[in-house]
């Protein structure tokens, strides 16, 4: 140790980093963390899961008040209105707490937290700031930024990225989202339900890409009767800002006539991409692939020794709990214990109303895998969905026609998000969906839903 100023340094203190320093430091490791930002936390709590969580949650309280469906539950408000500056305000307050929590741990356990931008100087120095540190093992966990799209200029007020639509002073008079995936509906369904117009540019044939074709199809299908106008199979050549509007122009994604679409607002929301750029990464003798992602073996590990990488910024879905666990993981690989991230459970939500959630393989993949046996429950028929008035959604279990072990379970709830847990627990610990299926499941709640669609799969379920 003597040569080294850390055991562990870790560059980036999002989900990844901010899990990893942590865990390192619980360890027994001597720790930093160099992180650019103002404060802690990453995308997700600055930019990402926490402020968007924080606006739709209040955004969908608005839409349960203006829409009358509360009035329906004999919950009437006599005068009501929007105001955005306070649903804001919240939004800052969460991100406050939550990015304050990350650096009170990182004194409670004792992580340094180097503020600047760290570039490698070889491979185990690094400058940050002006500082120059020496660490034994350092974790890059860079994360992610928004992906450009060429010809559009971001200028944060009329044309905004997922940052600039989360800040948004005024409720568009009508969004056009470029891009139909998790970001896209979900603030654009912030938008919507505090009065937004907004249509949805998607260059592909369908919504959510990745997720199961079902669940995409029925997805669509429920925006749709929310309001929301999709353009699919569409792509966007230019946008314009005219005074205080955007001018669009659009064509067919296989080409053909090109035509205009007005905006007040456009939301570019195309993916992200790893953030590799400006780390030095020749000088530690790295490389990054096609994609800009860091290559790691099974324990996170890259191809040079004492260097690790994490979260965002390697291959694998861009979520904040696999970047959480692989940083766990990694702390624990790095002080010679076994970490481990099973890459083949990771959930992932989508926060609308209802929400949609998926863990495992969708049907598509497990057919290309061999035969499988699929049940599927409707919430229609669930009754907490039913006493709730959530009459949307199904949940789909998918499992192996011979050995009956589940394989992927996808859904549409309103708490989606909350009962994919129980699939990805199940899943974890091999189960058959008849495991699932005689599991007692408490009444009446949503997750019974996933128990009778267990049951469908042995083609006895008891309310449909
Ligand atoms: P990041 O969180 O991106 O953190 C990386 C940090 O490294 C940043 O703070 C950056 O400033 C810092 N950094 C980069 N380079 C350097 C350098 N050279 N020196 C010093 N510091 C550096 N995921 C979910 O699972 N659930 C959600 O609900 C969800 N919602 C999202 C909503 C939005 C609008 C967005 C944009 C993303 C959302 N995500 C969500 C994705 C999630 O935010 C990311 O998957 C997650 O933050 C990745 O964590 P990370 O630690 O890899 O990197
Ligand atoms: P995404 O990959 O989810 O969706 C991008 C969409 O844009 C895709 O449907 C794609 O086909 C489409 N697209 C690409 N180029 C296009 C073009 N030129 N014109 C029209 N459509 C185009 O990306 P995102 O929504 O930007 O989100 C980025 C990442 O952040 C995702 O990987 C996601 O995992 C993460 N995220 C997660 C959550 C969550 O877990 N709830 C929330 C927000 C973001």
């Amino acid at each position: 140790m003597a040569d080294y100023d850390f055991d562990v340094l870790v560059i980036g203190s999002g989900p990844g980093g901010y899990v990893a320093a942590i865990r390192a430091a619980q360890l027994g490791l001597k720790t930093a963390c160099a992180e650019s930002r103002a404060t802690l936390g990453g995308t997700c709590l600055n930019v990402g899961c926490i402020p968007s969580k924080a606006l739709l949650h209040a955004s969908e309280l608005y839409e349960e008040a203006a829409s009358g469906a509360l009035a329906k539950l004999g919950v009437k408000i006599d005068s009501m209105s929007l105001d955005l500056d306070t649903m804001h305000g919240q939004r800052i307050d969460a991100v406050k707490g939550l990015t304050g929590g990350v650096e009170y741990l990182f004194k409670k356990n004792k992580v340094e937290w180097l503020k600047g931008h760290a570039t490698f100087v070889n491979a185990d120095t690094v400058t940050v700031g002006d500082r120059t540190v020496r660490a034994k093992n350092i974790v890059i966990a860079t994360g992610s930024s928004v992906t450009p799209l060429p010809g559009i200029t971001v200028d944060q007020e009329r044309i905004v990225d997922s940052t600039g639509a989360l800040e948004l002073p005024e409720v568009p008079s009508h969004l056009v989202v470029i891009g139909g995936g998790v970001i896209g509906l979900e603030l654009g369904s912030v938008w919507r339900r505090v009065g937004a117009q907004v249509t949805v540019v998607e260059f592909l044939d369908q919504i959510l890409p990745g997720m199961d074709g079902d669940v995409r199809k029925e997805a669509n299908k429920i925006f749709r009767k929310q309001g929301m106008t999709f353009r699919l199979s569409t792509k966007v050549t230019k946008a314009e800002r005219i005074g205080d509007k955007v001018v669009l122009t659009v064509e067919p994604a296989a080409g053909g006539t090109p035509e205009t679409i007005e905006a007040s607002h456009v939301l570019v929301s195309i993916g992200r991409r790893p953030n590799t750029e400006g780390l030095g990464l020749d000088k530690a003798g790295l490389t990054a692939n096609k994609r800009g992602q860091i290559e790691t073996d099974h324990d996170f590990g890259t191809s040079v020794p004492g260097i690790w990488a994490i979260g965002d910024v390697i291959p694998g879905p861009m979520l904040a709990h696999k970047a959480e666990d692989e940083g766990i993981a990694v702390a624990e690989n790095i002080a010679g214990l076994t970490g481990i991230v099973n890459h083949d459970v990771i959930p992932s939500v989508v926060y609308t109303s209802p929400e949609i959630a998926g863990v495992g393989l969708t049907e598509e993949q497990a057919k290309e895998r061999g035969e499988i046996k699929v049940g599927k429950f409707p919430m229609l028929a669930n009754s907490r969905a039913k006493t709730n008035h959530e009459p949307d959604g199904f949940v789909k279990v998918i499992a192996d026609a011979k050995t009956d072990r589940v394989l992927g379970v996808w859904m549409i709830a309103s708490v989606a998000g909350t009962m994919i847990a129980q699939a990805a627990q199940a899943m974890e610990f091999g189960a058959t969906s008849e495991d699932i299926a005689y599991t007692c499941h408490a009444h009446p709640t949503h997750s019974e839903a996933v128990k009778e669609a267990a049951m469908a799969v042995l083609g006895k379920p008891i309310h449909i």
